[in-house]
């Protein structure tokens, strides 16, 4: 797979890590391990779309850690808990434009969870490509707004 018509996009100049995602059955025990390490109040949000319930922590460098916690039997998260337990569930990479993105990866017929960008948390724009498409790994793109 390879996103072609754009050297800076070729270098990974446009893409940043933006988080990582953590499956939790519980936000309270998956922040214990953050709250050790002082670091301080997460932001919490529900994001219906997924339905899961994030706790976002920031990083000196801008990267995130995301806490899921399923909201609903049929979340994602709670189907990927019940397989595979707590744990990394999907890294996420910032891009400056999802929408054109995703049009380069749909052209060269990756997999990816959504024809069009969906709303996700902190009013940004997400997509994921399959695991299959990324060595196992569920990977996210994501637009700040
Ligand atoms: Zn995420």
């Amino acid at each position: 797979m390879m996103i072609k018509d754009n050297p800076l996009t070729k270098q990974g100049i446009d893409f940043e890590l933006d988080h990582i995602g953590i499956a939790t059955p519980s936000l309270d025990e998956g922040k214990r391990i953050y709250e050790a390490l002082s670091l301080g109040d997460p932001e919490v949000e529900e994001v219906p779309t997924e339905k899961v319930r994030v706790a976002m922590y920031e990083l000196a460098n801008g990267a995130r850690i995301e806490l899921l916690e399923p909201t609903h039997p049929d979340s994602p998260v709670a189907k990927f808990l019940s397989r595979r337990g707590p744990g990394i569930h999907h890294i996420c990479l910032r891009v400056k434009d999802l929408r054109k993105v995703m049009d380069e990866l749909l052209a060269g017929g990756v997999r990816l969870t959504s024809q069009e960008p969906k709303p996700g948390a902190h009013g940004c724009w997400v997509t994921f490509v399959h695991p299959s498409e990324a060595g196992g790994v569920l990977l996210e793109l994501s637009q700040r707004p």
